[in-house]
């Protein structure tokens, strides 16, 4: 029989209980090192103090009024995204996916606006992951995630990452513009190049198209910028975040300069819950935390440590990890072994990944990460590959 909750994830035996920084207590009593942060979404951590008080005690005042009203909390967290970042202007929704749906009707809308109608198809990349609505199936281009679902929805021309060639060789004159990831999370946690990003940014403006960026997983604080692409030094026209934005709360946003966002008007995008009190609290107060000077920096300090600690494990055991890759706290380790045995190693010693494409694991801690936190799931990790390469070298012996 079915069970109640649908069965669309094969879930690990465990359930948490309480949580406090990265550390998960189980319902059983066991206790975890959290490096999947929920898929890097609990970016303060679990039980963070402020957080929670945000939380609570905009809960007990209301939670939900309806975009038919003003929000005072949604308009001072529009004001601070946008004085943060390269944007004019914020729309708020609840999730990756519905963000980057939003960001593709903006695109499209602002090409119909200005003069091109014909303009509505997007250049998107291999290995991409932009969600599982229907339209964001067909903008990630898997397979997998459409089979069964009818026609793939049209407009979503795929061209391999970080090759500037294949996109300049994809632009037609329907081209309305290019969505893409700077750091791929689900496909394999791959990193486009610095340059690869600013040469998308120039193309785009030689041909007159709209560059939006998935931030989903690769922004707010990840990569010890705000945003992965302030690495580049150029900033996108639109971009989509989720994941981390409100700590965990469900929350999504677009953010876009003005000549993108205007072409939105009352009556052409909306959303029920989008921005409501309750997870613009949280997001307030998650901003509050990784707008303090040191926060970022802090960040950036402990996923080198991170890193190198990754870098040396790989080349201490080339028979069970080919690599390690990422940037920031989105980083992976790239299997020999099939990523989910070693996901299952890590499990026994305590720690949570995540599985990615590419037979990665991916490894994406809470941001409030502590030295001592970093330590120990190195050696988590070391062990876990230690028992890992005994089990392999068993199996080829055999
Ligand atoms: C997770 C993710 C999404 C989808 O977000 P949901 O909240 O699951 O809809 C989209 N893009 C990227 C880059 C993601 O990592």
């Amino acid at each position: 029989m079915i069970p109640a909750l649908m069965p669309t994830y094969s879930r690990a035996d465990v359930a948490f209980d309480h949580g406090e920084g990265a550390w998960l207590t189980a319902t059983d009593g066991r206790r975890f090192l959290d490096f999947g942060a929920g898929i890097a979404t609990s970016s303060l951590g679990h039980g963070h103090p402020h957080l929670v008080a945000a939380i609570t005690e905009q809960a007990a005042k209301v939670i939900h009024t309806s975009n038919l009203y003003r929000v005072p909390q949604a308009e001072r967290l529009a004001a601070r995204l946008v004085e943060a970042t390269f944007a004019d202007s914020v729309f708020f929704c609840n999730s990756g996916a519905e963000a980057n749906e939003g960001m593709v009707k903006m695109i499209r809308r602002a090409q119909y606006e200005t003069g091109h109608p014909e303009r509505y198809r997007m250049i998107c990349f291999n290995g991409a992951f932009h969600g599982r609505t229907l339209a964001m199936i067909s903008a990630t281009g898997n397979a997998k995630y459409l089979k069964g679902f009818g026609p793939a929805v049209d407009g979503f021309d795929h061209v391999p990452f970080d090759n500037l060639n294949a996109v300049r060789d994809a632009i037609t004159a329907e081209t309305a513009g290019i969505m893409v990831e700077p750091i791929q999370g689900e496909g394999g946690v791959r990193p486009a190049s610095l340059r690869f990003l600013r040469d998308m940014r120039s193309t785009c403006d030689e041909f007159g198209l709209i560059l939006g960026m998935d931030e989903v997983q690769s922004g707010m604080g990840r990569s010890g910028r705000l945003f992965a692409h302030e690495w580049a030094d150029v900033a996108p026209d639109v971009m989509s975040s989720a994941k981390g934005i409100a700590g965990g709360v469900p929350m999504g946003a677009i953010l876009a300069r003005e000549h993108v966002a205007k072409h939105l008007t009352a009556g052409s995008h909306g959303t029920t819950f989008g921005g409501n009190p309750l997870a613009c609290a949280a997001a307030n107060a998650v901003l509050d935390v990784m707008l303090e000077p040191s926060f970022l920096p802090e960040v950036d300090r402990k996923a080198r440590r991170l890193w190198f600690g990754l870098v040396e494990i790989a080349r201490e055991m080339p028979d069970v990890f080919e690599d390690a890759r990422g940037a920031g706290l989105l980083l992976g380790l790239r299997c020999v072994p099939p990523n989910t045995e070693a996901q299952a190693a890590f499990f026994d010693e305590g720690l949570l990944t995540v599985a990615a494409g590419d037979n990665v694991v991916r490894i994406a801690p809470p941001l409030v990460i502590t030295d001592a936190d970093v330590d120990t799931a190195l050696s988590m990790i070391r062990a876990g590959g230690h028992k890992l390469a005994r089990g392999h070298h068993q199996v080829a012996a055999q």
